[in-house]
């Protein structure tokens, strides 16, 4: 919505004129970016909301930019998938992160609960691309890291009205163990019967509904709407990831709507994987 009418407006609008050369700028640099090693991951440990240790953590990739600095991927996600870098970027991503699970393992195998579990955001045009599962065993494979432990974020949006041909790669992911998850859950107006027929085993709540848990009393209608989509979930199986849990009030309130893990400031901003190993340590030897 954003840009629409843009070109009208950039002649008028000095920033709007700025944002345009950035934006034409950051597209030319993107698919050096990749060659030159500009981008790095942080990652944000997912808790239990029971115990509050950490169970694994979401990948989210950074841009250092040479002349702009940190980018989130806001910036360049939505770039880098109009000019099919995403592609790469993403398997880039994945191969990262997977790794990096299979550091942490081995750093702390014996010290925490189970494993610790590595989700990565994928792309609908990640999706569409013949090559997903392919790269995906072969990832895995390479580090030595059981598809148990890879959970893959895709939104509900990019599902809506979605056709076998799209859930096919999904199901076989999924019938190799790995996780996928529906992210920004309960803002795309999907049919919940549709939940049935599609390959997924965690429901991520849109940090909207976080959002409304934070005035108290919280609003009576998003608690009864989270207090469905959870015995919902929970009746089809499926398990329910809070983020963008930001306060204890929240985090509590939420636990006791029977939400299973949380993410958020709250617990830990994105950070680097050394810093992820800290916690989950702190928290196995209390
Ligand atoms: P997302 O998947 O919904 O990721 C959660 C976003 O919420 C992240 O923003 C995270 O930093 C932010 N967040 C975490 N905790 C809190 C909190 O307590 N409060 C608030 N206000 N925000 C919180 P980030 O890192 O800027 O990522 C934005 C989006 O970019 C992600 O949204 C995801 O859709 C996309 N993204 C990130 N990494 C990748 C990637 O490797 N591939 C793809 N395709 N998309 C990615
Ligand atoms: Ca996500
Ligand atoms: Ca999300
Ligand atoms: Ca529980």
């Amino acid at each position: 919505a954003k840009s629409a009418g843009g070109n009208r407006f950039e002649l008028a609008d000095p920033e709007a004129d700025a944002r345009a050369i950035t934006r034409h700028g950051l597209t030319t640099a993107l698919p050096t970016a990749l060659d030159r090693g500009e981008f790095f991951i942080e990652y944000q440990p997912l808790v239990n909301l029971d115990d509050g240790s950490v169970r694994g953590a979401e990948a989210l990739v950074r841009w250092l930019h040479p002349q702009h600095g940190v980018l989130g991927p806001d910036r360049f996600i939505p770039l880098a998938e109009h000019t099919g870098l995403i592609v790469p970027l993403g398997r880039w991503v994945l191969e990262q992160s997977v790794r990096q699970a299979r550091q942490w393992r081995e750093r702390h195998d014996e010290a925490t609960a189970g494993p610790l579990r590595i989700n990565v955001n994928l792309s609908p045009c990640q999706l569409t691309h013949p090559g997903l599962v392919q790269d995906t065993v072969e990832i895995l494979q390479a580090a030595g890291v059981d598809p148990d432990a890879l959970c893959l974020e895709v939104t509900e949006s990019a599902l809506i009205g979605a056709d076998d041909d799209l859930l096919k790669p999904l199901r076989r992911l999924a019938e190799m163990g790995v996780d996928i998850a529906l992210d920004d859950f309960g803002t795309g107006y999907s049919n919940l019967a549709n939940l049935r027929r599609l390959p997924v085993s965690v429901l991520k709540l849109d940090r909207s509904f976080t959002q409304s848990m934070q005035q108290f009393p919280a609003d009576p209608v998003d608690l009864k709407i989270v207090e469905g989509i959870v015995s919902l979930a929970h009746s089809l199986d499926l398990a329910v990831t809070v983020e963008g849990v930001e306060t204890g009030a929240q985090a509590e309130q939420l636990r006791i709507l029977g939400c299973d893990t949380a993410q958020g400031w709250y617990y830990a901003r994105p950070g680097p994987p050394d810093r992820l190993h800290e916690l989950a340590l702190v928290d196995a030897t209390g």
